[in-house]
């Protein structure tokens, strides 16, 4: 990936070592002045709070944020997790305009159904014009602009991992409800009914893995299809107390929805017809939807099938909420005083601390900086991942107190047992609170 690298003094010598990341350098603006509650922004959650204390956002207007240098790094892994998935099923990155003409939104009606959620804006001849919060009408206009398309090229599965626009009602709770956010939005085209279920499912399955690497147990719940239409749908639920979404779950059977799907709030379950409903709360990191003909028709979104007559393809869409899962999954990880990430997801994986300058072991300080580069170049999983804070006028505790509030998932503290013969680092793995005493050797067996 592209990682800023800043040269360390202590490094430019011959040996021609890479250069160290320095926390001194590291833009991660946390004490910022006071600039009133309305810069601010008010602390709606944990996650909101714990990354704006740590540096990783910064509110611009209602429901926009900065996303700074450490929220990039984890939102770029994000992204790579999400593309290996998406292309490990068939899906084609591709990258679709955010300003829409409104003569597209108008074709499906959501130009009128969408309210007052679509931002509109007017181009320089007054013609309309959106900042799209999806991306059907644009996808579907795409394909069915190609006239040679044929059965051959399907199941086709397009997607991209762009901004989206949405003028909620009430923007909140940091990342996890924005105005401008990140979603990465799939289309699929298939020949038949039929394999636009399997593509569905296959899409499900690749969400399950996804969520599952990343260490986030998510439900799978029937789902209510909105504005957006069609007729199968289910949400991907991360289970959390702030979430806004409402949950009935089967004690009995593996009936799961959201309330927005039942008619009455019923507590006997529709499935089994005997277990008890139970309800909890959950964020919506994810959303598929079957849409059959509903946008292919009214775009004429057709390809040359077996038989070489034209024929209107079967769609789906399958929503990720980008930002929305960092946020949720810090949301749910962490603890009051430290973001805790999935290990995947972590900006940098290693802090290693040298003692304070003019301490009784300041000596050891050079092991520090030599295990910095022995790491990088010994695991190389771990290049450009390893930290030095070199805010060495600060104490041990101080550091480890901010190595601790972003979450780096292991700390490596280099103090009094480095002087022993074979040198001793204290490592603190951050995600189980373990702390050990580990040689260099032990270390790299351990990362
Ligand atoms: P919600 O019910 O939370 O408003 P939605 O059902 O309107 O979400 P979809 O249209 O299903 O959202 O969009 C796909 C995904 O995009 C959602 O599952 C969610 O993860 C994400 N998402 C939607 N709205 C936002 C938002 N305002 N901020 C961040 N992520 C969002
Ligand atoms: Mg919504
Ligand atoms: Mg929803
Ligand atoms: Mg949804």
């Amino acid at each position: 990936g592209c990682v800023e690298h800043v040269a360390s003094p202590a490094s430019t010598d011959s040996r021609n070592i890479r250069p160290t990341l320095l926390v001194s350098r590291l833009y991660q603006p946390s004490n910022l002045r006071d600039l009133g509650k309305d810069t601010q922004g008010e602390m709606t959650c944990k996650s909101q709070r714990l990354m704006q204390q740590a540096g990783l956002i910064h509110p611009s207007n209602p429901g926009c944020y900065y996303y700074l240098p450490a929220t990039v790094r984890s939102m770029e892994k994000l992204m790579r997790v999400i593309d290996q998935e998406m292309q490990g099923i068939g899906g084609q990155k591709l990258d679709m305009p955010s300003l829409c003409s409104a003569d597209l939104w108008k074709s499906s009606e959501r130009w009128d159904l969408m309210g007052k959620e679509l931002l509109r804006l007017k181009d320089r001849h007054g013609a309309d014009y959106c900042l799209a919060p999806t991306h059907e009408e644009a996808v579907t206009t795409l394909v069915a602009h190609q006239t040679t398309l044929s059965y051959r090229q399907f199941p086709l599965l397009l997607y991209q991992i762009t901004r989206k626009f949405r003028d909620e009602p009430k923007p909140k709770f940091g990342l996890l409800r924005g105005r401008e956010f990140y979603m990465k939005d799939m289309y699929s085209f298939d020949v038949s009914e039929e394999a636009a279920y399997q593509t569905y499912e296959s899409v499900c399955h690749a969400y399950s893995r996804l969520f599952t690497r990343l260490g986030l147990r998510c439900v799978q719940v029937q789902a209510d299809t909105g504005n957006i239409g069609g007729k199968l749908s289910h949400e991907f639920q991360l289970p959390a107390d702030i979430g806004e979404d409402r949950l009935l779950v089967c004690g009995n059977c593996s009936f799961s929805a959201n309330v927005e799907t039942m008619s009455s709030d019923r507590t006997d379950c529709p499935q089994c017809k005997f277990g008890k409903l139970v309800e909890s709360k959950g964020i919506e990191v994810g959303h598929t939807f079957y849409l059959g003909k509903k946008y292919s028709q009214v775009f004429n979104a057709n390809f040359s099938n077996a038989q070489n007559k034209f024929s209107i393809a079967e769609m789906g869409c399958y929503g990720l909420g980008v930002t929305r899962i960092l946020a949720a999954a810090i949301e749910v990880m962490s603890t009051e005083e430290g973001i805790r990430w999935p290990g995947l997801l972590a900006p940098y994986q290693v802090c290693v601390l040298p003692p304070k300058k003019g301490s009784k072991v300041d000596e050891v300080a050079g092991l520090a900086e030599e295990l910095v580069h022995t790491l990088e170049e010994t695991l190389p999983r771990l290049r450009g991942e390893v930290v030095f804070d070199d805010r060495t006028q600060m104490t041990i505790g101080k550091r480890l107190k901010d190595a601790s509030r972003l979450g780096y998932p292991y700390v490596i503290v280099a103090g009094q047992g480095a002087l022993e013969e074979t040198p001793k680092f204290e490592v603190i793995c951050q995600q189980t609170g373990d702390t050990v005493f580990l040689s260099k050797d032990g270390l790299l067996d351990l990362l």
